[in-house]
């Protein structure tokens, strides 16, 4: 059976922007960079935005995206900032990743977020912590990182702007949260925090034996469970997740898709003469193309779930990732990367 999507809209990226850290955990896995110069970049965003901007509403989503850190000049920064008023964000929107950034003395990260602030408009600091002090620093390979971090966010504070913090939960960072949280609290307790599990994606497909379980889930200290949990995540074990959700492993369902418009030095030229409608035509074609040669869900599911798995995830895409490495490797099968939610 194929897989039926259809398409809401369109991520334009582009990675022209290096990466100072190699998490362990990282979900983006090998990291390759573009030459692309951000002005064309920037042309074609607009144009998708103004083509959005034109459609009935509810309009496509459009997202954007100058990744894989925020390692460059404060001038693309305000450039990209001002995409983003253009698609309606609010002020949570005009926010800067601290994770990826490289190594600074304390001045001169005050510097550099005083300069993005009063020049871009920035609002919001986002770190994402894996554990407390040297805990976090090896699962993001970089010493004193988590000084870095936490020095970085109580700057961010003292200059006025909201924090973010993505608290990672795993079995060698669980006994260190409460810690983690009560020196969070010193910096702020009023930044916006969270709680994530490890996504199956990238490098962190490695990280299998580091999920926490049921168990751990119920039994979490009280000041942890309460914390949020990332936007949208439902932490269920495989077990749970193929017994209360049969709806989600059916083939039935139709698909939503946000489809993924990588630039870069390569092929701007050719989408600078192209019209959105094309482009959007061009690449919804490939991504039913991608799609079509998939095995189905179901396919995935006889021949790999494992219904005794009390592991958690945070979404049933991650289960059939997990899955659909399996079949991968069973079957020395290839699909394009970055078409379908199954090979990022
Ligand atoms: S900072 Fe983000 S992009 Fe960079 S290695 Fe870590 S998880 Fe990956």
């Amino acid at each position: 059976m194929t897989r039926d999507i259809e398409i809401r809209g369109i991520r334009i990226f582009a990675k022209a922007s290096a990466c100072a850290h190699a998490c362990a955990y990282c979900l983006i896995g090998p990291k390759k960079l573009t030459e692309l110069p951000f002005p064309r970049f920037n042309a074609l965003a607009e144009r998708f935005i103004e083509w959005r901007n034109e459609k009935p509403n509810p309009p496509p989503h459009v997202l954007i995206g100058f990744e894989d850190s925020y390692e460059f000049d404060v001038e693309i920064l305000a450039g990209l900032f001002h995409l983003y008023k253009k698609l309606g964000w609010d002020d949570e929107g005009m926010s800067v990743k601290l994770g990826g950034l490289r190594m600074r003395t304390e001045a001169e990260m005050h510097d550099w977020l005083l300069t993005r602030r009063d020049v871009a408009g920035l609002k919001v600091a986002h770190a994402s912590l894996a554990g407390y002090g040297t805990i976090h620093d090896q699962w993001n390979r970089r010493e004193r990182d988590f000084d870095f971090l936490y020095n970085a966010m109580r700057d961010a504070v003292g200059l006025g702007l909201k924090v973010n913090q993505r608290i990672f939960i795993s079995r060698s960072t669980i006994a260190s949260i409460d810690k983690l949280v009560l020196e969070l609290d010193k910096i702020t307790p009023n930044a916006h925090r969270y709680l994530s599990t490890f996504v199956y994606s990238g490098f962190a497909t490695r990280l299998e034996a580091e999920r926490i379980t049921e168990e751990d889930r119920d039994r979490l200290p009280s000041s942890v469970a309460a914390l949020p949990r990332r936007s949208g995540d439902n932490w269920l074990s495989e077990r749970e997740w193929i017994s209360t959700r049969s709806d989600l492993v059916s083939d039935r369902s139709t698909r939503s898709v946000t489809l993924s418009l990588e630039v870069n030095e390569r092929n701007i030229d050719r989408l600078e003469s192209m019209q959105c409608e094309e482009i959007i035509a061009k690449l919804a074609e490939q991504t039913r193309q991608a799609y079509a040669t998939l095995p189905s869900r179901s396919e995935l599911f006889e021949k790999y779930a494992d219904p005794s798995n009390r592991c958690i995830y945070a979404s049933m895409d991650e289960i059939e990732r997990k899955w659909f490495d399996a079949y991968r490797r069973d079957y020395n099968f290839d699909v394009a990367k970055g078409l379908t939610h199954l090979a990022a």
